[in-house]
């Protein structure tokens, strides 16, 4: 039976990575992915939040690492409902709250939540705002982990003028971020050159 599970559950991973790569959809990279699960695994949280679910896929593998519940927004409605599936598809509907709403907006639904780990995977400019809102809920000894610090190593680039002004005002948003997480007296924070660029923050 167990192994049946695993096979299932194998089956449905495959299926969510080749979704995501015939969609373009940016779940985290298989080594960030290991990261997070290593994360997961020394953490065991038991409550995790998530900002950017996309189709659950990161979600999905929390819980597989061991998080009993975690909580996860999205504001996209197609990602939504494919993620709502997906955490069906996964057998995970009571343990995975997916919450569909923007982020910087949702607060409400998730002021009453503690929360032991918060997982930052959305809109790259909202970072800081992502860290301000949704810390609020951190147990003591809680960690924050954040994807995409490097943004396919254009953080570390200096040369500004070679990117397009967006790419230009993201980077510098995220350097800006970058500087608020190594300044933040409140937290350890250590960036890795992991997956997409990593980091975690430990609230002292
Ligand atoms: N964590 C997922 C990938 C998330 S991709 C995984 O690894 O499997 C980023 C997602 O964040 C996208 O689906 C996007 O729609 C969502 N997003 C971006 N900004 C958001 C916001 N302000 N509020 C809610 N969701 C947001
Ligand atoms: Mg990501």
């Amino acid at each position: 039976m167990k192994m049946e599970n695993n096979l299932k559950f194998d089956e449905l991973d495959l299926e969510l990575k080749n979704y995501a790569k015939e969609n373009s959809v940016p779940i985290i990279q298989d080594e960030g992915l290991s990261f997070l699960e290593s994360m997961v695994r020394i953490k065991r949280p038991n409550v995790i939040l998530e900002v950017g679910t996309a189709i659950g896929y990161s979600a999905i593998r929390m819980i597989k690492a061991g998080a009993k519940e975690v909580y996860t927004i999205e504001r996209d409605p197609k990602m939504y409902e494919e993620a709502v599936k997906n955490v069906e598809k996964a057998g995970f509907s009571d343990r995975i709250h997916i919450l569909f709403k923007d982020a910087l907006e949702a607060y409400d639904l998730v002021k009453n939540v503690k929360i032991d780990m918060l997982f930052i995977d959305a809109a790259k400019a909202q970072y800081t705002k992502f860290f301000d809102i949704y810390t609020k809920n951190l147990n003591e000894h809680g960690i924050v982990v954040c994807d995409n610090m490097l943004f396919h190593g254009m953080v570390e680039n200096k040369n500004l003028d070679e990117m397009t002004r967006g790419v230009r005002g993201l980077v510098r948003k995220l350097n800006m971020f970058h500087e608020f997480l190594l300044s933040n007296d409140l937290y350890d924070t250590s960036i890795y050159d992991i997956g997409d660029g990593m980091a975690i923050s430990i609230k002292k």
